[in-house]
């Protein structure tokens, strides 16, 4: 691989202090950062490639840490229902692509995220289970094309779900180690698998332990939805037989740890917040989600006084038609300060460290992502501050979470890679492959049974 200069930016490193470095520059060289700092005329080798970035901003690639790719397909159908309902129509969906379209479903939606410049993903996967793991194996070839980073959390059902994505824990076992062996840090640590229960009523008590104790075994992260609305409460009571809360649940089980992701954490008691911080839990919070489903919100500002790392996340884009991880650092303030009514509850430096650095530090990939330092894998991007709605950016920080739209990011650079000059996607032609994803669509939602022509109609009680 060759050597890349960056040179004439506005560099916020994310390293410990959070430094700024104005017109600096940053080599890369095998795709690793050899140098980070002011700008240099010479680095005393031969430079291959240059990209000036004067009047952009450049960060480390942003982190989406929790997202269902596989529901692509899926943006704009069944909005305006509940979770279950929406569910209802979702499932159906994904059922019905094959193995092509599913892989097409997963590569629309990777390149949405490089665009939006998240360079890391956490794909959700919900998907028919099989004994060739053929779906993940999907997802993860369409994560390679793309050209991004990603972890892999693998979704569990053994039961209250469509039957054919339900399996055993032997079952499980058996496919995740698999599964495991043929991607769990390859390609020189690129890709990651993690599992979890898709929702907590889709096991049982002993399905949480055994997917634990599976985890803990192979060394992945867990990764879950966690109390994402009330009804997660009455689902458990329902199902588990007991008055027991979500984390409470967890707790219990033995699920919680510093290599469990929980997700959403909306509805949540002060209680839930002390088992997670006793347990040192990793919270990933999707704001924008939570408000576009009416569903409340995180209070955040409870988890950062409880000094739980804390990260982003957009949630599937059939969930809430975004994968913009600027929305959510921007909600993710403004929720906070509303849950505390201050102002001060999240500032917008340490909501760029939950995109970026803390994202890095839950997946257990700090020491080589989520900050700009020599040493580290190049994951970049470039915002261009030139526009009249970025001007004047005197608070560069306040800027790009308050200001700042996914779309303005101009360059998306992973290991040293560029995955996308000037907006334009570099390993993939961008229109083929929406062109194909959308055909695709068509056909899976014809067989799934969905009218396309009467969409209105899977709608609920709108307005
Ligand atoms: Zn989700």
């Amino acid at each position: 691989m060759s050597t890349l200069v960056i040179e004439g930016a506005t560099i916020l490193s994310m390293d410990s202090q959070s430094s700024i470095i104005r017109n600096g520059s940053i080599l890369v060289n095998k795709g690793i950062i050899e140098y980070v700092g002011p700008y240099r005329d010479n680095y005393g080798c031969r430079i291959d490639d240059r990209l000036n970035v004067v009047g952009k901003a450049v960060l480390p690639g942003l982190i989406n840490s929790h997202t269902h790719l596989c529901m692509t397909f899926g943006r704009t159908i069944g909005v305006e229902r509940d979770l279950v309902a929406w569910l209802a129509v979702q499932v159906p969906l994904i059922s019905a692509m094959d193995r092509d379209a599913f892989y097409y479903c997963e590569l629309l939606g990777a390149i949405e995220n490089i665009k939006n410049g998240n360079t890391t993903i956490v794909e959700n996967i919900v998907a028919p289970l099989t004994d060739d793991n053929r779906m993940e194996n999907a997802a993860l070839e369409a994560l390679k094309a793309s050209g991004a980073r990603g972890v892999l959390a693998r979704c569990h059902q053994s039961r209250n779900f469509a039957q054919e994505y339900l399996e055993t824990a032997d079952q499980q076992d058996t496919r995740v180690r698999a599964l495991a062996e043929q991607w769990h840090r390859v390609d020189e640590g690129r890709f990651r698998v993690a599992i979890g229960p898709q929702l907590p009523w889709l096991v049982d008590e002993d399905g949480l332990k055994s997917t634990q104790a599976l985890a803990r075994q192979l060394g992945l992260g867990l990764h879950m939805h966690v109390a994402e609305n009330p009804n997660f409460n009455i689902q458990i009571a329902k199902h588990f037989g007991r008055p027991i809360r979500n984390v409470e649940l967890l707790f219990e089980t033995g699920v919680l740890g510093p290599d469990t992701q929980v997700v959403a954490v909306s509805d949540i008691s002060d209680r839930e917040i002390e088992l997670l911080e006793k347990t040192n839990s990793a919270v990933v919070f999707d704001p924008q989600t939570r408000l576009y489903w009416g569903s409340g919100f995180a209070q955040i500002n409870k988890f950062l006084d409880a000094g739980l790392l804390c990260a982003v996340a957009t949630n599937g884009a059939g969930a809430n038609c975004s994968q913009s991880i600027f929305e959510s650092m921007k909600y993710a303030c403004a929720t906070a300060k509303t849950a505390a009514q201050s102002p001060t509850a999240l500032g917008c430096r340490r909501s760029l460290r939950m995109a970026t650095i803390d994202a890095a530090k839950q997946l257990g990939m700090d020491h080589e992502i989520g900050s700009i330092e020599v040493g580290k894998r190049a994951d970049l991007i470039t915002v261009d501050l030139t526009q009249p709605h970025l001007s004047p950016a005197f608070d560069v920080e306040a800027a790009l979470v308050y200001s700042a739209s996914a779309t303005d990011v101009r360059d998306t650079i992973v290991g040293g890679e560029i995955l996308m000059r000037d907006r334009k996607l570099q390993k993939l032609n961008e229109r083929d492959v929406v062109a194909r994803a959308c055909e695709l669509a068509s056909i899976a939602l014809k067989a799934s049974g969905i009218d396309e022509h009467n969409l209105v109609n899977v709608r609920e009680r709108t307005h």
